[in-house]
């Protein structure tokens, strides 16, 4: 049984703040920040939100690579009563837009040189009254050429500098708030078969008791150091990364972004004992020329989320880096974990499907199959798999329907296939859903079609993933011209490319007089994919 340890995410960050004032908090390039001192920078930060008129349950966004200011700006938001709302700083003017309004955030924390190019234009039309914006060149001397080269600061009108606003609200600390574990610690977007974001509702108790499985599965504990391999936006870096560090406590290195040489270097520098992220990252880091296994030496526990991983690719990790990665199963809506590898456990292969367990479920953690009408199946039958338990997100933010189709009785569908054997081990077998899984990234078709659909040649679009041999798999269009229009497949990419985050837009887009449907006028996807 697992009982959770405190009444809300800021009591647990707040408990280890306690345990180890004096220790690194945050580790980015050569500049690091302690405990005490990240207090000090969320103190001034809340207190400067109240000054402002920031109100408990109000939404604080960050727009930010992984830099110190997202955890800054996170603890902060809590300090002061608030949501932190996750935006993918790969996101465009559409998708930005869209979830400034859905959100209906007051405060937008962003990357300057994001603020110019895509937050400037979008800003004033939504509920944003206060833009900090801050600079990745920030808390770090070193600027490594091969990330920030030609990087400069950029201040603009209307927005004030993040680290000038913090010193000037310096202080005692905020008054205190009243957080409950069912109030919302953050909004993390997820898309779907609508093709609009939702927003999950990621509650405290979704926070402290995830953070708690990771400490205690993955073995992470005093001494460790959590390297952030994955976007902290995204729900494994929220909590395999920030929660789980805030917690035990114990350093959290930020390397701002995924790049493989950069992460290398940063290994040997940082020498991190546990980090999560998705295989294909893994498997970036491990074909990069300049790795080499010592790179990989300090690590003691290393799992793997957000794709599927191959029994090959676990036996090929383990062979190049002496570390047995293990899996983490999990969607955004339960808040990462539903299923896990325990550590240092072999997890089994189906023979049928070839695949490797995703685990078996965490504590308190209930994993259902189910035929299409909702009904369980007995053990070892292939149906959905659905997930109940204390990390299942309360709903998606203003979206009851939604919330109700997928949540039925407050257990998660998730869209993805599989079964459980007798010993409890879980097997993904196919998946539901539309979705296209582009190196853990998840990409819906429907947006893509949305956005082929504006382009006036256009008349139809259907997207579908391809398997791809870097990604995983990748997005490729089907699109049928309008008639007497003319388009080549570069214009199409093109145009999707400037209005999406770049792990959206189709690499591919082949056209077609005509895409096949049935009878019912329904596309055929699975034709499509061939
Ligand atoms: P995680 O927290 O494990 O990284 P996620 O945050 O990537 O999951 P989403 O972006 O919502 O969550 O995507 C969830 C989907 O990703 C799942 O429905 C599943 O299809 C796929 N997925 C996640 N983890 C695994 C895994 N270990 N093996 C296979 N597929 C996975």
């Amino acid at each position: 049984d697992h009982t959770l340890e405190f009444d809300n995410a800021l009591d647990m960050y707040r408990a280890g703040l306690a345990r180890d004032p004096a220790g690194v908090a945050l580790r980015y390039f050569d500049g690091s920040i302690t405990r005490s001192e990240l207090d000090e920078l969320s103190d001034g930060l809340a207190r400067g939100l109240l000054a402002h008129g920031f109100a408990p349950g109000d939404r604080l966004a960050v727009y930010l690579q992984n830099v110190p200011q997202f955890v800054i700006a996170m603890v902060a938001a809590w300090k002061a009563g608030g949501v932190m709302v996750s935006i993918n700083p790969m996101s465009r003017e559409r998708e930005l837009s869209y979830l400034l309004k859905d959100s209906g955030a007051t405060v937008l924390v962003a990357l300057e040189a994001l603020y110019d190019q895509v937050g400037r234009a979008v800003v004033p039309g939504t509920d944003v009254r206060l833009v900090l914006t801050t600079s990745e060149l920030e808390f770090q001397t070193r600027a490594d050429e091969r990330l920030f080269a030609g990087m400069t600061r950029r201040r603009h009108e209307g927005t004030t500098d993040f680290s000038e606003f913090i010193a000037e609200h310096r202080g005692e600390a905020p008054p205190p708030v009243d957080l409950g574990l069912d109030d919302v610690a953050f909004l993390t977007y997820t898309s779907g078969t609508t093709g609009v974001p939702k927003g999950a509702m990621n509650t405290h108790r979704n926070v402290v008791f995830t953070a708690q499985v990771y400490r205690d599965w993955a073995r992470v504990g005093r001494g460790s150091v959590v390297f952030g391999l994955a976007p902290l936006f995204h729900i494994t870096g929220l909590i395999g990364h920030v929660a789980v560090s805030m917690l035990v406590p114990t350093p959290l290195v930020l390397a701002y972004r995924f790049e493989p040489q950069v992460v290398l270097d940063a290994l040997v520098e940082h020498r991190p004992t546990f980090t999560v992220g998705a295989i294909t990252a893994f498997r970036a880091l491990l074909n990069a020329p300049g790795f080499d296994r010592d790179q990989f030496r300090s690590f003691t526990s290393i799992y793997s989320g957000g794709a599927a991983i191959s029994p090959t690719a676990e036996k090929a990790f383990l062979a190049a880096t002496g570390t047995q990665v293990h899996n983490v199963y999990g969607l955004t809506e339960t808040t990462s974990p539903m299923t896990m590898a325990p550590f240092g456990a072999p997890a089994p292969v189906d023979p049928t499907s070839g695949a490797l367990s995703v685990g078996v479920p965490i504590p308190n953690t209930i994993v259902r199959i189910q035929d299409d009408d909702g009904q369980d199946l007995p053990l070892g039958e292939v149906g959905e798999i659905v997930a109940d338990g204390p990390q299942v997100v309360s709903g998606y933010w203003g979206k009851p329907d939604e919330t109700a189709a997928n949540l039925p009785g407050g257990a998660l569908k998730s869209g993805d296939v599989g079964f459980m054997n007798a010993e409890g081990w879980v097997f993904i077998v196919d998946r539901k859903k539309d979705m296209i899984n582009a190196s853990g990234y998840k990409v819906w078709p429907r947006e893509v079609e949305d956005v082929l659909a504006e382009h006036p040649a256009v008349r139809e679009a259907a997207v579908v993933g391809v398997p791809d041999e870097k990604r995983g798999e990748t997005v490729k269009a089907f699109v049928s011209v309008t008639p007497g229009a003319t388009v080549t497949p570069e214009e199409l990419i093109a145009h999707c490319k400037e209005r999406m985050a770049a792990y959206k837009y189709p690499r591919i887009v082949v056209l077609l007089d005509e895409l096949p449907k049935t009878v019912t006028g329904k596309i055929l996807r699975r034709e499509l994919r061939g």
